[in-house]
C-alpha cells in the first residue's frame, strides 16, 4: 500500500452508511478511484532519472548520486580551539593565581601557518584558533588564564607568561580526524542535499557533485477562454493562472518548469503545443478533462498516446487523465492531466504531480507533515468523496486549530491563498462540525506554525 494515505481508506457501502452515490450522471462512487488508486497507478510510471555532476551550490535539494568518502582527515591537523598558549601540561600542574607556573614563550603560530618550533619543556607558544598545535604541546591555556593582558597593559615584553590555571591536559586541543578520519563514508548515496551537507562537501574540497538530475515538467494551459497574462482581457476570457500555480509547484517540488502555454480547444494548436514537450520527463496540462470538455482534449490526447480519464473519489479534483505521449523512435512521456479549476489543478498536483517529481528525484515519497487538530468552521461532504477542504491552520494553546478559508468552491483561488493546509474529511462521512478533530495535511510548515 501507499505511503501517502493521507486519511482513511473508502468503507464498503455494506458497512452500514449510507451509500453516497452520484445519480444520473454516469458516475457511481463505484467506478470512481480512490485517492490511493489513482496514486499507485500514476506513480508506478515513474522511476528515479540519471545522475548529473553540477557545481555544488546548484544542487540544494537533489539527491546525492555516489557515496562521498573523504580524501582527507577534517580537521587536518590537530589545531587550537582557543586563542592562547600551546604548552605541556606536565608544566602547569598545580597552577593557580598565587602559585602560577612561569613559561619562556618561544614564538607564535597563526591559523594558516605551519609552526616552526616544537615547545620544550619550560615553554610555551602564543597560538590562535585554528592554527596547527606545534609538537611537544598538548595543551592550550587561553589568554584569560595567563597575565598576557596584563603584560600588555603594563608594556612589558611577551617573551615570558605565567599560567594561573592548572588546565586538564588536552585543553582546547582539537585533535586531527575529530570530526571525519581520511577515507571514511562522509554522506551516502541517496542523501538530499541540504546547506550542511554543501558544507560537508565544500570542507571536503569539492566543488562538484554527483546528484540526481531534476525532471523537466513541460506545462500546458488548454482552453478557449484563457489569455496570458500581461495583456488585456477581452470580454468572456479569463487569464491562465494554471500555468502559474502548476510551474510554481513543479519548481517547490524540486522540477524545472517548461512552459508551453496555451493551446486552444482545437486539434490543429493543441497538436502544435504538444510538439513543444519532447525531451520532457512529464507534461502537466490543466483543463478539458471533465465531462462538459470539449472531446478535443481527449481525442487528441488519445491519438498521440494512451490516455485514462479517472474519476477520482476526492473533492476537490474528481477528474484527472493520466497516460504517455508516445512518438516513434523516443521515449514515453508520461502525461497527467489536471482539472481546469484553479484550486482542483493545485490540489490535483500535490496528490499526484507532486510525488512523481518527487520519485524522479529519487527521494523518498515522505508525506507532508500531518497534524491532528480541531475544527473552527464546518465541512461539507455532499457525494461521498474524500474532501480536502482548505484551511489555515494556527497553533493555540497548544492545539491546532484549523478555520477553513472561507467558500470552498473549486474555482476560488484565494481560498487556497489562504490556507497553510488540506483538512480531510473522509469519504464516508456526511462532514465534520466545528469542534471536531481532524487530520490536516499541512502544505506549509513554517513560523506562523509553531511545532
Ligand atoms: P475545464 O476543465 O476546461 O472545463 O475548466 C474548468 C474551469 O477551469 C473553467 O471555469 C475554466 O475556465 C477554468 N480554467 C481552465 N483552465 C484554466 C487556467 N489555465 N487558468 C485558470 N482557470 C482555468
Ligand atoms: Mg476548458
Amino acid at each position: 500500500m501507499t505511503n501517502h494515505n493521507h486519511g482513511h481508506h473508502a468503507r464498503n457501502h455494506d458497512s452500514g452508511h449510507e451509500p453516497l452515490h452520484s445519480h444520473g450522471h454516469g458516475h457511481t462512487t463505484e467506478d470512481m478511484l480512490s485517492v490511493e488508486q489513482a496514486y499507485e497507478r500514476v506513480l508506478a510510471s515513474f522511476q528515479t532519472l540519471d545522475a548529473e555532476e553540477k557545481p555544488l551550490l546548484e544542487c540544494m535539494g537533489q539527491v546525492l548520486a555516489e557515496d562521498i568518502t573523504s580524501p582527507l582527515a577534517l580537521p587536518p591537523l590537530a589545531n587550537s580551539g582557543m586563542d592562547g598558549y600551546a604548552l605541556r601540561h606536565s608544566d602547569i600542574a598545580g597552577a593557580s593565581q598565587e602559585k602560577p607556573s612561569n613559561l619562556e614563550v618561544i614564538g607564535i603560530v597563526a591559523a594558516g601557518q605551519m609552526p616552526d618550533k616544537a615547545v620544550v619543556p619550560g615553554t610555551a607558544i602564543r597560538i590562535m584558533t585554528g592554527a596547527p598545535v606545534p609538537d611537544g604541546a598538548d595543551t592550550v591555556v587561553p589568554f584569560e588564564e595567563t597575565d598576557e593582558v596584563q603584560r600588555k597593559r603594563e608594556g612589558k615584553p611577551l617573551d615570558q607568561v605565567a599560567i594561573f590555571a592548572d588546565m586538564p591536559t588536552g585543553c582546547n586541543v582539537r585533535p586531527a580526524g575529530e570530526d571525519v578520519s581520511a577515507g571514511t563514508l562522509v554522506l551516502e548515496k541517496g542523501t538530499v542535499i541540504r546547506a550542511a551537507e554543501v558544507g560537508v562537501i565544500a570542507s571536503l574540497g569539492m566543488d562538484k557533485v554527483k546528484v540526481i538530475r531534476r525532471p523537466v515538467v513541460a506545462v500546458l494551459a488548454t482552453g478557449d477562454e484563457l489569455e496570458n497574462t500581461g495583456t488585456p482581457l477581452s470580454g468572456g476570457k479569463i487569464y491562465d493562472s494554471n500555468s502559474f500555480s502548476v510551474a510554481a509547484s513543479i519548481a517547490a517540488s524540486g522540477g524545472v518548469p517548461r512552459l508551453l502555454g496555451i493551446a486552444r480547444d482545437n486539434l490543429t494548436d493543441l497538436n502544435a503545443k504538444l510538439e513543444a514537450t519532447a525531451g520532457a520527463d512529464l507534461v502537466v496540462t490543466s483543463a478539458g478533462v471533465s465531462k462538459g470538455d470539449y472531446d478535443i482534449v481527449k481525442d487528441v490526447l488519445n491519438e498521440r498516446g494512451e490516455m485514462n480519464f479517472w474519476s477520482v473519489r476526492m473533492r476537490p479534483a474528481k477528474p484527472l487523465a493520466f497516460g504517455h505521449l508516445i512518438s516513434p523512435g523516443v521515449k514515453n512521456i508520461p502525461l497527467l492531466g489536471l482539472p481546469g479549476n484553479p484550486v482542483s489543478a493545485m490540489v490535483a498536483f500535490e496528490m499526484f504531480a507532486r510525488p512523481a517529481i518527487r520519485t524522479m528525484l529519487g527521494k523518498a515519497n515522505i508525506p507532508r507533515p500531518m497534524v491532528e487538530g480541531v475544527l473552527n468552521g464546518p465541512i461539507r461532504n455532499e457525494d461521498g468523496r474524500r474532501v480536502y477542504a482548505r484551511v489555515e491552520v494556527e497553533l493555540k494553546d497548544g492545539v491546532y486549530q484549523a478555520t477553513p478559508t472561507g467558500p470552498q468552491g473549486s474555482n476560488i483561488l484565494t481560498s487556497m491563498s489562504r490556507a497553510n493546509g488540506l483538512a480531510i474529511c473522509p469519504e464516508d462521512l456526511a462532514g465534520k462540525d466545528a469542534g471536531e478533530q481532524v487530520q490536516i495535511i499541512m502544505l506549509d510548515w513554517n513560523e506562523e506554525v509553531q511545532v
